[in-house]
């Protein structure tokens, strides 16, 4: 136990409230794919008349144990739009992350406050995210809650999911949820420096986040080492006390005023975005090719599973997606006129197999779909070289 929290009430927490020793620090997040500041996460410091700096550790637990967390929520937030507000004036592309837990939705109070200021302010609710983990949703269970999250995402506040990776069946939260954003565990990032376990269940994470067209953020980057790492495997945005430590308001302006860069090398992006596509192709050549050219006289008819919508297939969600961050290079402006093509291809062979066209004419088509393949996957290999140099 941590020492202040042997001395922690409930009365002093109150008095703290009252007395606005409550304040936000804001720790910087760093985009992976420019190597810029691309938001902050909002978090909550005791700060004593003396100076001393008492950790969220040391009363977050006793205001959640005490149903005092909301309290807490609802009184901090009018600061959290003020210096949002401010924070936006300095840098208008940043996002800042609160944490709240499901708590905080089981009575309309917060979902009112969050929907007053974003109608009555002068912010972008897409500069606003929530951070909620997965554990406070299932203690909470709540219908109402989804339901009142749902609210806030359709007025286009992002929902983070935090702390993934420990534990609780988050894939299934995952689909059921609106989240937009997964934060890995600053633990399993810790843990990936001796036990190889830890970094596949990271790498397959960032997978499956691109695979389910959300982003990922990783926190507790400590080494450069760890900060490459995550760049090359395709995350999309990092948090740790290698780049910046969670500061005070003053100090985390004058932070992105300064305008500092990392590096942002995004091939691991690219990288993906490649693989999505030889699956997309592989799936519907294999599709056609079982029906077109089956002779086993099956009955079984072969349904077509591959998305013949060119901007909602892996590949297409990213050109139309996080891919944006590489407009202005020369091989990506010039990705969305073959990929178009290509869908145009794949609805025809799908319309031939189904219609049992002749086998030469489902090899022109063939031939013609895995040659745009090869010009798309040359354009990508293209991009790579030019977003790494
Ligand atoms: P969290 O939301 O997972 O926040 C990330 C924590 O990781 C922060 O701890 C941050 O300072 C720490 N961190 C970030 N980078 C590094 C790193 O490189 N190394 C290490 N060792 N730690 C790093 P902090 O500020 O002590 O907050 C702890 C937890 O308290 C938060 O975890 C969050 O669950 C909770 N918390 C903080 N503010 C609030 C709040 O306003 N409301 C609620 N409900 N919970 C809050
Ligand atoms: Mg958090
Ligand atoms: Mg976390």
């Amino acid at each position: 136990m941590n020492e202040d929290s042997k001395t922690i009430t409930l009365p002093a927490l109150e008095s703290a409230l009252a007395n606005d020793r409550l304040v936000y620090y804001y720790q910087p997040k760093i985009s992976l794919v420019t190597g810029k500041p691309s938001g902050a996460e909002a978090l909550l410091r005791w700060v004593e008349p003396d100076g001393t700096i008492i950790p969220p550790a040391a009363f977050i637990p006793l205001a959640e144990e005490a149903g005092f967390i909301t309290h807490i929520a609802r009184a901090m937030f009018p600061k959290l739009i003020a210096d949002l507000l401010i924070i936006n004036d300095v840098n208008d592309s940043l996002v800042v992350s609160f944490n709240l837990t499901a708590q905080d939705f089981e009575s309309s109070e917060m979902t009112d406050l969050i929907r007053g200021a974003i109608l009555s302010s002068q912010f972008d609710p897409a500069r606003l995210q929530i951070e909620l983990t997965e554990a406070s949703i299932i203690d909470s269970g709540k219908p109402v809650v989804r339901e009142r999250l749902q609210n806030l995402v359709d007025m286009g506040v992002t929902l983070a999911m935090d702390d993934f990776g420990t534990g609780y069946s988050s894939i299934d939260t995952l689909s059921q949820w609106p989240f937009k954003v997964i934060k890995l565990d600053r633990d399993m990032i810790r843990r990936m420096n001796d036990c190889p376990k830890s970094t596949a269940i990271v790498q397959s994470s960032i997978r499956m986040a691109h695979a389910l067209g959300i982003s990922i953020i990783a926190e507790g980057i400590e080494t450069s080492e760890i900060y490459d790492f995550l760049m090359q495997e395709g995350c999309t945005e990092a948090q740790g006390y290698w780049m910046a430590k969670p500061l005070p308001m003053a100090e985390f302006l004058g932070f992105i005023k300064k305008d500092q860069r990392w590096s942002g090398l995004p091939v691991g992006l690219i990288h993906i975005a490649q693989l999505d596509h030889i699956h997309w192709r592989k799936t519907i050549i294999d599709q056609v090719v079982n029906r077109s050219f089956d002779n086993s006289g099956s009955s079984q008819v072969q349904r077509f599973t591959a998305e013949l919508d060119h901007t909602k297939c892996r590949l297409g969600r990213w050109i139309f997606g996080l891919g944006k961050e590489f407009k202005g290079h020369e091989a990506f402006d010039q990705l969305e006129e073959p990929h178009h093509r290509l869908h145009e291809i794949g609805k025809e062979l799908v319309a031939a197999a189904e219609r049992n066209a002749p086998h030469a004419e489902m090899a022109v088509l063939l031939r013609e779909l895995t040659r745009t393949s090869s010009l798309l996957l040359s354009l990508l290999q293209e991009l790579e070289n030019q977003a790494a140099f």
